[in-house]
């Protein structure tokens, strides 16, 4: 079972689209469903209107996923309770830290709060206690990885002061109840896979298999982001546009699928479906391939 999960902060760009089609291709070879997930409990990053463009353009790149599509907002209990649980094994502990004081300290939340009085009424986020130990996990194309959480992360929060679910859990919780065992996404997330996998261990979930993908960048090297110069992806180029990030995933397309329908062009991609040609990559850049 593999999945899809953008945020809806805007319509896709070409690198989103770049790791829907490879999460898709695998799910696919492997007979798998691909279910599509909106990430949508930042709700302040939410842009109007993301959702329906994000839906649209998947289907007019001929992505189609299996199901309904799951919205992070309809599970909040979920994630609720997932905060009991860990509460219930005491590694939760309200951090008080103004932004400020954060802004001001190491990149690694250096713990202040670890030690404190476990219940306040001041406004606080909740952060896990981290272990000292090295987290391992086995990547499909970056290899073996291996991270010490409280050294290279710090302990880190799973609810945010404003009372939203931190990422790091509802993608876990996410995964578990959508049975998630292959996990396809971009190489920015690399680094919170140990993350994941730590509250995995602490909620006694499924670790799925985790496939980081490279980020499509520009000219400067800089990731594809609406902050950069990042286009939506436009529908009606279709063809081209799967040829290209076929190109870019490195799975040599023969040149006339270019021009065939999105169907064929899919069809073909399924069946050749190699991604350890992509295999230690963290960047591709879209430049040299551009039409
Ligand atoms: N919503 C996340 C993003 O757009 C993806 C989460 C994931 O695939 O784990 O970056
Ligand atoms: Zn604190």
């Amino acid at each position: 079972m593999g999945r899809f999960a953008p945020s809806p902060t805007g319509p896709l760009h070409l690198g989103s689209l770049y790791t829907a089609l490879a999460s898709y291709l695998d799910a696919r070879q492997h007979k798998g469903l691909w279910l599509l997930r909106i990430d949508d409990l930042d709700t302040p990053r939410n842009m109007p209107g993301a959702c329906a463009e994000i839906l649209n353009c998947l289907q007019s790149f001929g992505l189609h996923w299996d199901g309904e599509v799951d919205y992070q907002s309809y599970h909040l209990d979920q994630y609720e309770q997932a905060i009991v649980e860990l509460q219930s094994r005491h590694v939760l502990y309200p951090c008080t830290c103004s932004r400020s004081l954060l802004a001001n300290s190491p990149l690694i939340y250096p713990g202040h709060c670890r030690t404190k009085a476990q219940s306040t009424n001041a406004p606080h986020s909740l952060r896990v206690k981290t272990p000292n130990i090295s987290t391992r996990f086995v990547d499909k194309l970056q290899g073996e990885i291996s991270q010490n959480l409280a050294n290279e992360h710090g302990d880190f929060v799973v609810k945010r002061k404003d009372g939203i679910i931190a990422y790091q859990l509802a993608c876990v919780v996410d995964d578990q109840r959508q049975s998630v065992n292959r996990v396809v996404r971009g190489y920015d997330l690399l680094d919170s896979t140990p993350k994941q996998l730590y509250l995995q261990q602490l909620l006694g979930y499924q670790t799925p298999s985790y496939m980081h993908i490279p980020l499509i960048v520009d000219q400067e090297g800089n990731k594809l982001s609406k902050q950069t110069r990042a286009e939506a992806v436009n529908p009606h180029q279709a063809g081209p546009t799967l040829f290209l990030l076929l190109t870019l995933l490195q799975q040599n397309p023969p040149l006339d699928l270019r021009m065939t329908p999105i169907d064929s062009i899919l069809e073909w991609a399924i069946a050749h479906w190699q991604p350890e040609r992509l295999a230690k990559t963290q960047t591709v850049s879209d430049l040299k391939h551009q039409q």
